[in-house]
């Protein structure tokens, strides 16, 4: 294989791991997550429809800058253009991570965005993980909204949906979307006794600071 297969196999076995881990971790149940990784001008995404355990590097669906797959190729995830119009604006991301993890589903059902309750929800990069305003699933549009929620930032939830992550790496994706995950489960622990009390603006910025300095930016 050349170097460049060799890459491309690598990455479809990264996302296959991402998906066995997002289901080990709770993350996701049944087929309703989706992963994904830029590509060239493409991207490598997961197939419609199989659930994690099933995935195989081969299954991973190769896409090109026109949403296309080579012949042969399973279906694209139904959120394939969520995916792509992320890679389209963010040009400092390389993995897209989505899922309906319970607690953020929750939330974004709510139509509430998670507040500065504790101080790593600062891995989002921003002090509040907000909310983009609902759009069907598999729509342009989600993608749109999608996008300015993430603005500045690598989480959002999607209302009536779920949650999307994004960073450089895959493994970073997960990360942030595991801990999200975990920042909305104790909002709305929180909320159920009297609500939390919440870091101010003064302390949000302090803590990124510590980050910074501590190496993690
Ligand atoms: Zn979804």
């Amino acid at each position: 294989m050349s170097e460049t297969q060799d890459q491309e196999q690598a990455l479809r076995e990264a996302i296959c791991a991402v998906m066995r881990a997002m289901e080990q971790r709770g993350l996701n149940r049944g087929t309703s997550g989706n992963v994904s990784a830029r590509w060239g001008d493409g991207l490598l995404v997961t197939p419609s429809g199989v659930p994690a355990q099933d995935l195989t590097p081969q299954s991973i669906v190769r896409l090109d800058a026109a949403g296309a797959a080579p012949e042969g190729a399973l279906r694209p995830s139904s959120e394939w253009r969520m995916h792509a119009g992320l890679y389209a604006r963010r040009s400092d991301v390389n993995a897209v991570v989505h899922c309906h993890s319970r607690y953020a589903t929750i939330l974004a059902c709510a139509g509430r965005p998670i507040p500065p309750a504790h101080y790593m929800i600062s891995v989002s990069g921003k002090a509040t993980v907000p909310v983009a305003p609902y759009q069907p699933f598999g729509t342009a549009a989600l993608a749109d909204t999608a996008a300015i929620a993430l603005e500045g930032g690598y989480a959002c939830l999607l209302a009536n949906h779920g949650l999307v992550a994004v960073s450089k790496t895959l493994g970073r994706a997960l990360a942030i979307a595991e801990e999200v995950e975990e920042q909305a489960a104790v909002y709305h622990g929180a909320l159920a006794i009297g609500g939390p009390n919440l870091l101010s603006e003064a302390q949000m910025a302090d803590i990124f600071q510590r980050f910074k300095d501590y190496g993690q930016g």
